[in-house]
């Protein structure tokens, strides 16, 4: 595999606000992407990276907290459970971090790249990775959870962020 590195998307572009499509049949080409994906995420020292944030507006994320690499394709949440609230923060959001507050518990059911039925019991930092990923699929960002006290905070600092698009 060459070192390819993905162009990472920022806030304020267009991709990021955009409702993934799903996959319909796995091919080799989505293997690649995903690939690709994690090289990228390890790259940028994240747990977590989806398509959208790589430009490609498919229901595609990776996920390593440290425990092993997951390549997942059209996950979903069908089980949540308990509450947490951690301090996140996206490579696609550089320099900003919100206090999230989301499942403790969740159940994810997806695709492996092999388009064989995953599921996929995660807990603490690991559910908490996996809901900000999905959360990318709908078009969703951290900064849609901050407060009006953290909007106020983090306005320049996504200012700075928007500047930055090409
Ligand atoms: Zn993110």
């Amino acid at each position: 595999m060459p070192e390819i590195k993905l162009e990472i998307k920022v806030f304020g572009e267009a991709v990021l606000r955009k409702k993934a499509k799903p996959v319909n049949r796995v091919t080799a080409e989505h293997r690649q992407i995903l690939s690709l994906m994690a090289q990228t995420m390890y790259q940028g020292e994240g747990i977590g990276l989806a398509a959208p944030q790589v430009g490609i507006s498919e229901q595609l994320i990776v996920v390593d907290i440290g425990e092993g690499l997951y390549k997942l394709i059209n996950p979903k949440i069908v089980k949540r459970q308990g509450w947490q609230a951690m301090n996140e923060g996206c490579l696609s959001v550089p320099g900003v971090s919100i206090k999230v507050k989301r499942a403790k518990q969740v159940l994810v059911q997806a695709r492996d790249e092999n388009n064989d039925l995953v599921k996929i019991q995660a807990d603490g930092l690991f559910a908490c990775v996996l809901q900000h990923e999905i959360d990318h699929l709908r078009g969703k960002l951290i900064v849609d959870y901050a407060s009006l006290l953290e909007k106020l905070r983090i306005k320049r600092k996504l200012a700075e962020v928007k500047k930055r698009i090409k």
